[in-house]
């Protein structure tokens, strides 16, 4: 079957073999269909321009052959702003000023800190200011991070589900991620809002990524339905370890494609690794 697909890298460090696997994999499952790249670099603290031409260097250098233009998430921040605004018309978002330590702190003094897949949940703290209250605080000129009140937006949702190519239809539960941050105080937007509306805008049909951002489908599915989005299937892909079974990491430089490159090793013999390691990439 003819797909979408996309392979979406965080320009944050050089691109090591799990990425290597992930982008091939999109391209394969694309079957001939589409195969788009994004760049996700909204997080300006991590990501570098450098980082940027180097991946794009990698993916060519690998043999994969993308749609021009890739998009670039720094480039549509105006669109996940607008995104914002809608939700917050809807009443969905609220703005959180509370520093990490806050939060860390009112968490240690609750008997319980319920735990979400991305560590303990956000305590609530600012969903119940006032209107006053916001007002005040945004007069004084604090810069808050915009949160989805989870209860609220999963109610007015109803019943979601979604499709796995590997684990069939299963019901979304954004409940258990609590209120997530869709705007960063210093970023306009979180990696779950810019990816849910970026897949959208590029009529993703089928969005393939690692295993571990399957949890992170609950939410996306949630802004698909809170946005009036359209609905992909996801094929969530076993990630490449190393001999020790460790996840690779982009800070491990040894197994970056540029290393292996420098090393002499080729792009085939790239591609033949990652096959015997996961099995699922052609050639
Ligand atoms: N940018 C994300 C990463 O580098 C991938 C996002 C996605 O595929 O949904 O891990």
């Amino acid at each position: 079957m003819s797909e979408t697909t996309r392979f979406a890298p965080s320009p944050s460090g050089h691109l090591h073999l799990g990425h290597a696997f992930s982008a091939l994999f999109a391209q394969e499952q694309a079957g001939g269909g589409r195969f788009l790249l994004r760049i996700e670099d909204i997080d300006s603290g991590r990501c570098r321009p450098g980082y940027e031409a180097a991946l794009l260097e990698d993916l060519a250098w690998l043999g994969l052959v993308w749609e021009e233009p890739p998009r670039r998430q720094s480039d549509h921040l105006a669109d996940y702003a607008a995104a914002l605004e809608r939700l917050n018309a809807a009443g969905l978002i609220y703005p959180c000023f509370c520093t990490r330590r806050e939060i860390a702190q009112e968490i240690a003094r609750s008997a319980s800190a319920p735990q979400g897949p991305d560590g303990p949940l956000y305590p609530g703290i600012c969903r119940a200011l006032s209107k006053a209250e916001r007002r005040a605080r945004l007069a004084a000129g604090a810069r808050p991070a915009l949160r989805l009140e989870m209860a609220k937006a999963a109610r007015v949702a109803g019943p979601l589900f979604w499709q796995d190519a590997g684990e069939g239809r299963i019901q979304a539960k954004p409940e258990a991620f609590g209120d997530v941050v869709l705007a960063r105080r210093d970023i306009g937007a979180s990696y779950h809002l810019a990816v849910t509306l970026d897949d959208a805008v590029q009529g993703i049909s089928l969005v393939t990524r690692g295993r571990d951002l399957f949890e992170a489908t609950h939410v996306h599915r949630l802004l698909q339905a809170l946005l009036d989005l359209p609905v992909p299937r996801w094929h969530h892909h076993a990630l490449v370890t190393d001999e020790a079974g460790r996840r690779l990491a982009k800070r491990d430089d040894a197994r970056s494609l540029r290393g292996l490159r420098a090393e002499g090793v080729t792009p085939g013999e790239v591609r033949a690794r990652l096959k015997s390691a996961c099995g699922t990439v052609g050639n």
